[in-house]
């Protein structure tokens, strides 16, 4: 860099001669120095103030540059905190609503089984007799008519069992009714247990019972009309703790086809023979005539 001397730059005298002397040739060259390094340090000294004024200037574009990153780190913070807190409110809601979902499962799992075992027993209730466990007369009507279907398209035979207490009313009177539902029950679970596998034992109604065998000839219904009635005679009766006086059966049985081809016809010969038993003199087996 080429240094110009200042305009006002004048002849200083310098202390390296006197007065007397002859005035000294000026030392340019030293003042041209002078000069240069003085307007080199004017020039440092701007340079310096405008580095100070940048300097300050880059402090102040820091200090925002800070606050804006603090401002956004807080914001970005709370909103992962609320993210946060709205996932884990989620996460417990659906927690909550599958455990209400197995809830309602099992509750509905619960109901068809009721409903199921609500028509299982609706169903008995209307086959069965509830003092004995037997088959009513409802089921005993619809049993021999599909019983007696079967017999004729494969022939075979069918029996038809009826039977009467005996002097069922007289018991009552002396025992008590509650004496006398023993001996139904008592009576009831005997058909039950003595029953062949396909014979269908019902209560036909009060002390009267009935016993369809399907399959069985004269001879075997006989059989087991006269093994009832000698079962029947053998029971062993206790009502509160007090034996009670055996009672025997009054029977009588008919065979399809020879004594009828209908439920009507074979109730009613049985019936009869039923009634035959009783004028007869009582416990005993009477085959219907015909
Ligand atoms: P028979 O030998 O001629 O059959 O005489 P019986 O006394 O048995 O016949 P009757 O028809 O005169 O009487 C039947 C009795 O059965 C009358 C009734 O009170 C009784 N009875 C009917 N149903 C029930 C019942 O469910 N429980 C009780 N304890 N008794 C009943
Ligand atoms: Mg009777
Ligand atoms: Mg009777």
């Amino acid at each position: 860099m080429i240094i110009e001397p200042s305009r006002n730059l004048t002849c200083v005298k310098t202390p390296f001669y006197r007065d007397d002397e002859d005035e000294p040739e000026p030392n340019t060259s030293l003042l041209w120095e002078v000069e240069r390094l003085r307007l080199k340090l004017d020039k440092v000294k701007q340079e310096k103030a405008k580095l100070l004024c940048n300097q300050k200037t880059l402090m102040l574009h820091t200090q925002a540059l800070s606050a804006l990153v603090s401002e956004l780190t807080q914001k970005l913070e709370a909103e992962r905190r609320d993210r946060k807190q709205t996932e884990s409110t989620y996460q417990f809601l659906v927690t909550n609503l599958l455990r209400e979902k197995a809830d309602l499962e099992i509750m509905l799992d619960t109901i068809v089984q009721h409903s199921d075992l609500m028509e299982e027993l609706l169903h008995e209730q209307c086959i069965r007799d509830p003092l004995t466990g037997l088959f009513n007369r409802r089921y005993l009507a619809k049993s021999l008519e599909r019983e007696l279907c079967r017999a004729q398209l494969t022939e075979r035979s069918l029996g038809l069992i009826m039977l009467d207490v005996d002097h069922f009313k007289g018991f009552n009177d002396t025992y008590g009714h509650e004496a006398g539902d023993v001996v139904l029950r008592e009576l009831g679970w005997l058909l039950k247990t003595e029953s062949g596998a396909l014979d269908i034992p019902c209560r036909y109604g009060g002390e009267e019972f009935m016993v369809i065998l399907p399959e069985a000839s004269l001879e075997k219904t006989q059989q087991q009309a006269e093994h009832l009635r000698r079962q029947v005679k053998r029971l062993k009766l206790t009502y509160l703790s007090q034996d009670l006086p055996g009672v025997s059966i009054s029977v009588g049985l008919a065979v399809f086809p020879q004594h009828g081809v209908t439920g009507n016809q074979l109730m009613q010969a049985a019936d009869a023979a039923l009634y035959q038993g009783k004028t007869q003199g009582r416990d005993r087996v009477v085959t219907a005539s015909g």
